[in-house]
């Protein structure tokens, strides 16, 4: 391990017992590898799946498995979806027996913070869905709720915006103006302080940098 690695292990377990005082579990591992596998292992076959924008479950091979499985997936990812049928997609995964998706950020006292343009991956993580599964780097991992929502305004959201090939001003300056575009993807804030119904919410936390 390097020292990076052993440094951020430390700061992933600390967040770890964060999120338990709030009522989330949470699991720390080493690789991508291992944090595939631990998201399946939380996974019942069969289940319906409905899945939040999320680079980091992607860069860990996680959606390729959950379309490759045996579940019955709501993907508004899909190759050639209508714009309607992506919708409905994104509805149906709001009450589906389990959410998997990434987070913008988690703060050392174990708080997820995240913005939607749209809102459904929100709406998820609040009420539906059995259990949420959701995958954090170590790259997301940040003070307080005043630093998620500067990482997410001034970091995730450009980039997002440039993967998207929106013309949000963001794009051309890579800092957020608070802008009145039309295309703006800022416009609803989610801060996860605690969760009531415990064994609801699961976090595997990874010491490696994912998404962004
Ligand atoms: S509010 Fe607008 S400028 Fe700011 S990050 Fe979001 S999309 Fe970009």
């Amino acid at each position: 391990m390097t020292e990076r690695d052993t440094y951020y292990l430390t700061k992933l377990r600390n967040v770890k017992k964060a999120l338990a005082r709030n009522g989330i579990d949470a699991y720390v591992v080493k690789t991508s590898a291992e944090a595939r596998k631990k998201a399946l292992s939380l996974l019942r076959k069969g289940a319906t799946v409905g899945i939040g924008g999320s680079r980091s479950a992607e860069e860990i091979g996680l959606l390729d498995a959950l379309r490759r499985g045996n579940y019955n997936l709501f993907d508004q990812y899909a190759d050639r979806l209508s714009e309607k049928d992506s919708l409905t997609a994104r509805k149906q995964g709001t009450h589906a027996d389990y959410f998997v998706s990434g987070t913008n950020a988690v703060t050392e006292t174990g708080k997820l913070v995240n913005i939607d343009g749209l809102g459904n991956r929100l709406a998820a993580f609040c009420f539906g869905p059995e259990k949420v599964i959701i995958v954090v780097g170590r790259n997301k991992i940040v003070s307080d709720v005043e630093a998620a929502i500067d990482r997410v305004r001034n970091v995730a959201a450009p980039i997002n915006a440039i993967r998207f090939g929106l013309s949000t001003p963001c794009v051309k300056t890579g800092r957020c103006t608070d802008c009145n575009s039309p295309q703006r993807i800022c416009n609803l804030t989610l801060i996860i302080e605690k969760q009531r119904t415990k064994g609801r919410m699961s976090v595997i936390l990874v010491n490696e940098d994912l998404g962004f």
